[in-house]
């Protein structure tokens, strides 16, 4: 198993692409910890399908995007585990809207959770990485950071913003075998893009290379890979998971 004994951190991993995410490393032998801002009845079929595989896995309720929260639940974890070894960014929302109808609240929602929380869940972990000479930090971007998307003005600029984050950091953190990529999903099927209608999921299909949406099991399999010793070497790296729809 290509991840004995290491512990990952997931946000946002309850469902979707976090928690295939945490099966896919629980399934290498990670522990696994799930931080997300739902309460822990919600996140309890996510942790006990973990045990279920014979994972070590816990829960801990934060929101990416408090800064006291995501500092405090760092902390809480490092102490209870030990270590922290890999931290996947993975909490996220949308709050699609042209911009001519996209308000303040509307902005700033998705860049405070998306961007700003990736950089409260990097701040928080980084002396412990650089203090342990190792390290794998992995931020979910999106194809729509790359490509921009009509509709998406704040989500492609928090993913975007992601990407120059991710750079920064990776070049600070490489001479501490600290590794920082981010992963690019295209259109995968989950919760967050379900609400799109059946013409509109065809119209996407059509128009990806590959001819189907992703399934968060393709975007676990890259996240898995750039968290195991593998990709020891990639770092600053963004890795598009999307059939080829943003080549
Ligand atoms: P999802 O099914 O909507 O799941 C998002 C998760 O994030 C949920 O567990 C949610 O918690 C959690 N979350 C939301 N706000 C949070 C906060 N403030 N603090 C902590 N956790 C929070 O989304 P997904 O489709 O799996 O997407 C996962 C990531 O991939 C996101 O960053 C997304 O932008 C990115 N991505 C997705 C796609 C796609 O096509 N699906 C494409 C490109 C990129 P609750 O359950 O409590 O709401």
């Amino acid at each position: 198993m290509k991840l004995e004994g290491k512990i990952a951190v997931v946000t946002g991993g309850s469902r979707g692409i976090g928690f295939a995410t945490c099966k896919k490393l629980a399934s290498e032998g990670a522990t696994i910890i799930i931080t997300d801002i739902c309460d822990s009845e919600k996140a309890a079929p996510a942790i006990k399908e973990l045990e279920d595989m014979g994972a070590k896995a816990k829960f801990y309720q934060s929101d990416v995007s408090d800064f006291a929260s995501a500092t405090e639940t760092v902390n809480a974890i490092i102490e209870e585990f030990g270590g922290l070894d890999i931290l996947v960014n993975n909490a996220g929302i949308v709050r699609d809207k042209l911009i001519l109808k996209m308000d303040e609240q509307d902005f700033d929602a998705v860049i405070n959770i998306n961007l700003k929380g990736t950089y409260n869940m990097i701040k928080a972990t980084y002396k412990h990485f650089m203090k342990q000479r190792s390290g794998r930090i992995i931020s979910l971007a999106s194809v729509v950071g790359i490509m921009g998307n009509a509709g998406q003005a704040n989500y492609s600029a928090s993913k975007a913003g992601i990407i120059g984050l991710t750079k920064s950091v990776a070049k600070e953190l490489g001479a501490r075998n600290v590794t920082v990529n981010a992963i690019a999903p295209g259109y995968i099927v989950t919760d967050m893009t379900d609400a799109l209608s059946d013409k509109a999921k065809e119209a996407i299909d059509s128009g990806i290379p590959m001819k189907r949406r992703g399934t968060p099991e393709d975007v676990a399999n890259a996240i898995c890979f750039l968290a195991s010793d593998d990709a020891s070497y990639i770092t600053g790296e963004v890795l598009r998971v999307d059939g080829g729809m943003a080549m």
